[in-house]
């Protein structure tokens, strides 16, 4: 029996057999050719047939996980079609006359440690993608089948790391966890597992030649540790945490259409955040009671060109109108930081997280604010719509976006647009926003608090450094302290605050959020249910 712990992406326990994954039986030789064009139109058709298979993948991906987890799939298309790639795959077969399978899995190669050696912790995870890309072409050349992941029995994957094409080319049904050595919280494989709500340990210290296929194992996302081999003691524990597992699933679907109300009296409103119009199936099957944050980012993420007015008008009614006239807080765009975007032309920053991010593009760039806002506008007409702004620090931003709703509201007046005036809140994620939000709020119709942000700022931890997550706390006296200055800033003014970052979620504050008095809490969807029965078992 061997222990091991990782980092927990998805909390779950499950027992299972072992599939290891190994991706190193890829063989590519050098040989030396002959006929440079030839080896050239091999190269060209298996990256058409790699467009062909990444098409289908993106469709999956879309049903699956929604649009913006399928998004990497468009990335990875424009990856095949990127000159600098091919260029030097051509280049290597021109003139050093070696095989195309030699000289793309070099290139790869190349190009995956060039990303590795970066400092940016997105661009870092870009390595991972442009070796799944290469290896694909290879496989293609040498043609081989791909792995069919969809045909293996339910098992737990154990791999060194797992790329996108692999997550979401696996039968859900089939996987009951996910444990890898490699991959940050902030990877595609990560976020595909919190997506498919499939339990997952990543940073894990496994050696995959001491693990076997059809071993059994258990994943236990709550402790964060995987025992390969259980002991019979360890299984019985296990299937009986299982049990105790599903039953309280089973109890929480009880809790569908009941009010989030203490046993004193006190309600709090509790709303889902979503990042894409297909999540709002998720929002309703929860049972929450609107949407508290609509990252509206995801519309633009992954694409070469911004989203036009009327398709983000479409997007937005779409998502209200569903929602039957429920609260629906959609966020302005909040690119920058983590959220890279090549056709924003933002630049390299030597410390992205406090640079030219959200509000602030939006208040450089006018042009680009006034589509959304006036697609936001216009979709206010059809449901319960409210704008939020993200990453605020000062009444003056406050005042210069209002003059900017203005002049998109005289544009749409005089075009004879219909339109609605929605409410307006921001989020309060800076502790500047926190410490001026007695004046912030006379301003705003609301606040809701971005906890992941409001923590980094205020403890000077970057987010998605790896290396931090030991210092990265949260529940730290300083950030619950902002909270509830906010909060009682906001009600001073008689206006609701809640939170829409992570913390809203965790269910040890639960009680202390209450006690602070917040008004709502939105959290993944998912976590409704489980937010709900810890509202109305609190004891206040
Ligand atoms: C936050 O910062 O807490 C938040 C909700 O926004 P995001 O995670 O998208 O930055
Ligand atoms: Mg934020």
């Amino acid at each position: 029996m061997v222990t091991l712990s990782g980092r927990s992406v998805y909390k779950g326990i499950i027992i299972g057999p072992v599939a290891v994954l190994k991706k190193d039986g890829q063989q590519v030789k050098r040989t030396r050719i002959t006929d440079v064009e030839a080896e050239l139109s091999r190269l060209k058709m298996a990256g058409e047939q790699a467009q062909v298979q990444l098409q289908k993948l993106y469709g999956k991906a879309v049903k699956e996980a929604g649009e913006a987890s399928a998004a990497i799939f468009e990335v990875y298309q424009m990856m095949l079609e990127d000159d600098d790639y091919l260029d030097a795959i051509h280049n290597m077969i021109q003139t050093e006359l070696v095989n195309a399978e030699y000289a793309v899995a070099m290139t790869g190669d190349n190009f995956s440690e060039m990303f590795a050696n970066m400092d940016d912790d997105y661009m870092k995870a870009r390595a991972a993608d442009v070796k799944d890309i290469s290896n694909r072409l290879v496989r293609n050349l040498m043609g081989q089948e791909e792995v069919d992941l969809a045909s293996m029995e339910p098992s737990i994957i154990v791999a060194d790391d797992l790329s996108p094409s692999e997550t979401v080319q696996m039968d859900k049904e089939k996987i009951l966890a996910f444990v890898t050595v490699h991959g940050s919280t902030n990877s595609h494989a990560a976020i595909l597992a919190r997506m498919m709500n499939i339990p997952a340990l990543i940073g894990v210290p496994v050696n995959l030649d001491e693990v076997n296929t059809g071993m059994q194992a258990v994943v236990d996302g709550f402790k964060g540790e995987v025992i390969f081999g259980p002991s019979e003691e360890i299984c019985s524990e296990v299937e009986e945490r299982i049990r105790e597992e599903q039953e309280k699933m089973k109890l929480l679907q009880t809790l569908k259409g009941k009010e989030n109300v203490t046993p004193s009296g006190q309600k709090i409103n509790i709303y889902a955040n979503i990042g894409s119009v297909s999540d709002v199936g998720d929002v309703l099957e929860n049972d929450a009671g609107g949407i508290g944050l609509f990252r509206s980012e995801f519309l633009y993420l992954g694409r070469d060109d911004f989203p036009t007015e009327e398709e983000q008008f479409q997007a937005y009614r779409q998502v209200v109108q569903t929602m039957a006239g429920k609260k629906v807080i959609i966020r302005t765009l909040d690119i920058g930081a983590d959220k890279q975007v090549d056709y924003f032309k933002l630049g390299k920053e030597d410390n992205p997280a406090m640079g030219y991010r959200a509000i602030r593009i939006c208040l450089k760039q006018p042009g680009i604010f006034k589509v959304q806002l006036r697609a936001l506008l216009r979709a206010a007409v059809y449901g319960n719509l409210s704008i939020m702004y993200p990453m605020i620090i000062s009444v003056e931003e406050v005042r210069r976006i209002y003059e900017i709703v203005d002049e998109v509201k005289a544009e749409l007046d005089e075009d004879q647009v219909p339109y609605k005036m929605p409410e307006q809140g921001i989020m309060i994620e800076t502790p500047a926003a926190v410490m001026v939000s007695d004046e912030l709020a006379e301003l705003v119709d609301f606040f809701s608090i971005g906890t992941n942000d409001l923590t980094q700022y205020t403890l000077a931890l970057d987010r998605q450094n790896e290396k931090l997550y030991d210092f990265y706390n949260p529940h730290h006296k300083a950030v619950l302290r902002m909270i509830k200055m906010a909060a009682d800033n906001a009600h001073k003014c008689g206006k609701w605050i809640g939170i829409c970052g992570e913390l809203g979620a965790d269910l040890e504050l639960t009680e202390e959020f209450l006690r602070m008095g917040l008004d709502e809490l939105s959290v993944v969807p998912s976590m409704v249910l489980r937010v709900r029965k810890a509202v109305r078992e609190a004891n206040i």
